[in-house]
Parts: structure tokens; C-alpha cells; sequence
């Protein structure tokens, strides 16, 4: 189940890469900026800024999932089966449809188009989400078969995942990207719905494997960039012998109004992206504790 491939990604990993985001997760963090990836199955958005309430879709669906009172167009999700009906109906690209099932061979066919580019800037094809090892499976096939094709493997996750998942897909990884959030489990439950001791036991896992790793931190105003816990991330991160840098991801805005295409809410609105200054005292915690940091927007 996939969500997007974007080609000519340049933040995912080193060279050119092409980014497989896969859809599904078992996190749910509060800044998220991809909550299309959250759940495991296709679903529906709508634009009520694009949408003129012409009532094509209503007449489209029929499950009758989609109603239209005087100017306010509903979507009852349980009854949704995101068939597309009513997209391919719609006049305005107000309605969209996030997540299609493709197969190893479909989604290769798509990376493998940029080959020369990988080859020159030293790219490859990365995984992401969501949350990649949630399809160890399908992860795994298309792995191998890049490799098998000289295309370099990374893996973007946030750790937490099975030692059943990481057994599947670790040999077949030349890199991971490894989401660090907080060390504090009560307060890494609180924001991401999970507490942080299987992520750890993830992260001593790949240590242990000897992969080249990076680790990549989301830096939140008032949720993990306080002095506590950027000194005990510096702490542990200083402490695996595999790190090649510290990535910080600073907080943004981007992903927001996708909430309300979907039907959620955002509990994190308003909230100010973190500043330069802020980021650059962050960096020097890490680059004291002997780390290579940079921050990558
Ligand atoms: S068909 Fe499109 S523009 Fe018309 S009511 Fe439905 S979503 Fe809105
Ligand atoms: S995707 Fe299909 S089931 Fe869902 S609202 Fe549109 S027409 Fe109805």
C-alpha cells in the first residue's frame, strides 16, 4: 500500500534517491505532515476550498458515503470503500484518493527510471512513510531486487518495528535513517500514541548489524526540543559507535491543512516552526557531544 514516489529526492538519504512512501503506521504523532501515511488502507480527502457543492460526487457514490446538505459537503468514512467514483466525477480535483496498492515489480519499474541519475550522484532508492517495516515484506522483495540491480538501499523508519521486520529487511539495507524523538517514554507516548522502548531496542538491533546509520530528529517547540531531552538524545546517540551524523528536522506547517481533507483535526495549530537560532543551540549540543549535525529543512 502506497502513498507516494517522489523522483529526485535529495533529503532522503545521500545523491539523487527516489522516495517509496509507504502508508501505514503505528505511530501517531501530533506534528505529523504526512497523516495521509497514518492508516494502513486507501482513503478519501476533499478540498472544501476547491470544492463548488455541485453534487456530481453525491450522485457518484453508491455507497452512499458522500451527502450534501444545503453548502456542506459530508464524507461518512466508515461507508467510503475508496472506489474513486466520485473523483473521476469530480469538475474541480476537489477529491482525492491517498493510497494505492502496487506490486514489487510496479513500484521497481517506477525507481528504476532514475538509474543514471543514481549512478552519478551516488543515489539510490529510499523507503519511507508511514512507516516502511510495517510491509517487511514487500520492503524486503523490493530491496533485493534493487540490489540486484546495483541500486543502493535506505531505509527511513521510526524504529518501531518487530525484530521479525528488522531480521527481513536489515541485510538488505546499505543505509538507515532512524527517527529519534524522545527519551522521556512516558512523554514519547504522550505525542506519538506509543511509548519509546521497542524504538530503542530497534535502534541497539541496527547498532549491533554494524549498518551506517543517521540518525534524524524532529525538533518540536515544546514538545522535544527542551535542553533535557536534547542532552540525553546527544547522550545516547553519542554513545553507538555506527552513527555517521545527526539530522535535525525542524517542526513545519506544511502538512496541516491535510487534516482537514481528511476529516481530522489538528491539535497542533498555530504552534511556530522553531528558529534559526533555536536550531543552531540544538546542533552545538550534538556537535559538543562529538556528533556530525546539520539541520535539514
Ligand atoms: S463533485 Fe467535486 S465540486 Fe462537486 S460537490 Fe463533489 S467534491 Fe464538490
Ligand atoms: S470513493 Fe467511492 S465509496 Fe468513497 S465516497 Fe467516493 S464514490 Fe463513494
Amino acid at each position: 500500500m502506497v502513498f507516494n514516489i517522489q523522483r529526485f529526492s535529495i533529503h532522503d538519504g545521500p545523491g539523487i534517491r527516489t522516495t517509496v512512501f509507504l502508508k501505514g503506521c503505528p505511530l501517531q504523532c501530533l506534528w505529523c505532515s504526512n497523516p495521509e501515511s497514518q492508516s494502513n488502507s486507501a482513503e478519501i480527502s476533499h478540498s472544501d476550498l476547491l470544492c463548488r457543492k455541485c453534487g456530481r460526487c453525491v450522485a457518484a457514490c453508491e455507497t452512499k458515503a458522500v451527502s450534501l446538505t444545503g453548502d456542506v459537503l459530508s464524507i461518512d468514512r466508515d461507508r467510503c470503500g475508496a472506489c474513486g467514483k466520485c473523483v473521476e466525477t469530480c469538475p474541480n480535483d476537489a477529491l482525492g484518493i491517498y493510497g494505492k496498492e502496487m506490486s514489487v515489480e510496479e513500484v521497481f519499474q517506477e525507481v528504476e527510471r532514475d538509474r543514471g541519475f543514481y549512478l552519478n550522484s551516488g543515489g539510490g532508492v529510499t523507503v519511507s512513510g508511514g512507516e516502511a517495516l510495517a510491509q517487511p515484506g514487500f520492503v524486503a522483495e523490493l530491496f533485493m531486487r534493487c540490489r540486484d540491480e546495483g541500486i543502493h538501499t535506505c531505509l527511513d523508519t521510526s524504529g518501531h518495528a518487530s525484530a521479525a521486520a528488522w531480521r527481513d529487511v536489515l541485510p538488505l539495507t546499505d543505509l538507515v535513517l532512524f527517527d529519534l524523538k524522545h527519551m522521556d517514554s512516558l512523554a514519547h507516548e504522550r505525542t506519538t500514541g506509543a511509548s519509546n522502548e521497542k524504538i530503542l531496542d530497534s535502534l541497539n538491533l541496527v547498532v549491533e548489524s554494524g549498518k551506517p546509520l543517521i540518525i534524524r530528529i524532529p525538533i518540536v517547540p515544546g514538545i522535544n526540543d527542551g535542553p533535557e531531552n536534547v542532552e540525553a538524545i546527544a547522550r545516547h546517540v553519542a554513545g553507538l559507535k555506527t552513527v555517521r551524523k545527526v539530522n535535525l528536522m525542524p517542526y513545519h506547517r506544511f502538512g496541516e491543512g491535510k487534516y482537514a481533507m481528511l476529516g481530522r483535526s489538528y491539535s497542533l495549530a498555530g504552534l511556530e516552526p522553531p528558529g534559526e537560532v533555536r536550531l543552531e543551540g540544538i546542533c552545538s549540543v550534538f556537535r559538543s557531544a562529538g556528533l556530525e549535525c546539520e539541520v535539514v529543512n
